[in-house]
């Protein structure tokens, strides 16, 4: 006997949203059950809602920065119990054996980490995502919420507060280092936040500067618009690490002239073509350009207890599910101050 949530769903590619009832299978010995609370839009579920990356299977029912209450736990749960506020992200299963899950790198697992949604569980059940108002989920993927953060603006943490988070964390974003975010959207904005907590002095390459006043409040000391072409000029060899979070793609070669010798510059953004990139513009000084993506769970706990501690918030604009569509059509167009966020009881 399965339980029925009421849940929002895409038939087709580029399809709008319905609203829809899908099935959340019984608790097994380590499963949480969890009344969804909230639900943050990612550009990511755009991307896979729009079949951007190739890989969507439909119907899909997107969700990935999930946040609400234990509503009951499994005979063998040893780390939450009912009432708890808890948040689940990008994975929800994992073999939990492997050298990557071991070490906590559960994303990396060798078996291959389910997805939170659009994926296939080890059971052979499709994954439905936290556009819905219940979820069961293995315990191991399941996050302690912190007092000190509200669960609808912890959602986006769960996904854009990790994933900017574990690259500022690898390349030693903090005292003494230049960081530069480009893109503030919602990861952007949360990056902008964390690297200034950890120490780092933050710009902002923005397409425009209409949102210079908001990057200085989250903590840029800088801020410049990227359709300036004496922006490059300016700012040569001057960061240590650069965190691309845009989600089409960029003449990266000159951004990677504005990295120091052996300067990092990572990728979180995920555009549908390749980049191209010229290998002397890594060459000439040493340079690194890296990917990164989202984080396994225990610096997702680490992540989230750091921004309750350093009173860090995603900016969010909480919005009714019957706004979803709209919602998706503004964060196409950069319209997103900073974050989307469902709030799943407007799902029935
Ligand atoms: P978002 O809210 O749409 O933010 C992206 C920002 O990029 C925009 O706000 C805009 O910032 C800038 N931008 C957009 N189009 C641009 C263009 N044509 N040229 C230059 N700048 C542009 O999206 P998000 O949710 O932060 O996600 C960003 C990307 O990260 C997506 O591709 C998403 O799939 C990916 N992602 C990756 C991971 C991972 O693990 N690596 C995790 C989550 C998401 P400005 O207005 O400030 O220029
Ligand atoms: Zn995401």
């Amino acid at each position: 006997m399965s339980t029925t949530t009421r849940a929002l769903h895409a038939t087709a590619a580029k399809a709008p949203f319905e609203a829809t009832t899908i099935e959340r299978r019984d608790l097994k010995p380590t499963d949480i059950a969890i009344d969804i609370a909230y639900c943050g839009i990612c550009h990511s579920d755009i991307h896979q809602r729009d079949n951007d990356w190739g890989r969507s299977t439909f119907p899909i029912v997107p969700g990935h920065e999930i946040t609400g209450t234990v509503s009951a736990v499994g005979d063998a749960v040893t780390r939450h119990q009912v009432g708890d506020r808890v948040g689940v992200g990008c994975f929800v299963d994992s073999c939990g054996e492997c050298e990557p899950c071991v070490e906590g790198d559960e994303h990396f697992c060798a078996k291959g980490a389910v997805a939170t949604y659009n994926s296939t569980g080890y059971d052979g059940e499709r994954t439905y995502g936290g556009y819905s108002q219940h979820v069961v989920v293995d315990e191991r993927f399941v996050i302690r919420i912190p007092d000190a953060l509200g669960l609808d603006v912890a959602a986006p943490l769960l996904c854009a507060g990790i994933t900017m988070y574990n690259p500022l964390k690898r390349w030693g974003a903090g005292p003494g280092k230049q960081v530069a975010i480009v893109g503030m959207g919602g990861l952007g904005h949360v990056g902008v936040q964390i690297a200034a907590k950890l120490g780092a002095e933050v710009t902002v390459l923005s397409q425009s500067l209409s949102k210079e006043a908001d990057g200085r409040r989250f903590g840029a000391s800088h801020y410049y618009a990227t359709a300036d072409k004496e922006t490059f000029k300016t700012l040569r060899n001057r960061y240590d690490l650069i965190v691309n979070t845009v989600s089409a793609n960029l003449p990266v070669d000159k951004y990677l002239g504005l990295l120091k010798p052996r300067g990092a510059m990572v990728s979180v953004g995920l555009p549908t073509d390749p980049d191209t990139v010229h290998g002397g513009s890594l060459i000439g000084r040493d340079r690194i350009l890296s990917g990164s993506n989202t984080g396994g769970l225990p610096l997702t706990q680490e992540m989230i207890d750091f921004c309750a501690e350093h009173e860090i918030a995603p900016a969010i604009e909480l919005i009714g599910a019957d706004t979803v569509d709209t919602a998706f059509d503004r964060v196409l167009k950069s319209d997103v101050r900073y974050r989307f966020v469902i709030d799943t009881k407007t799902l029935g």
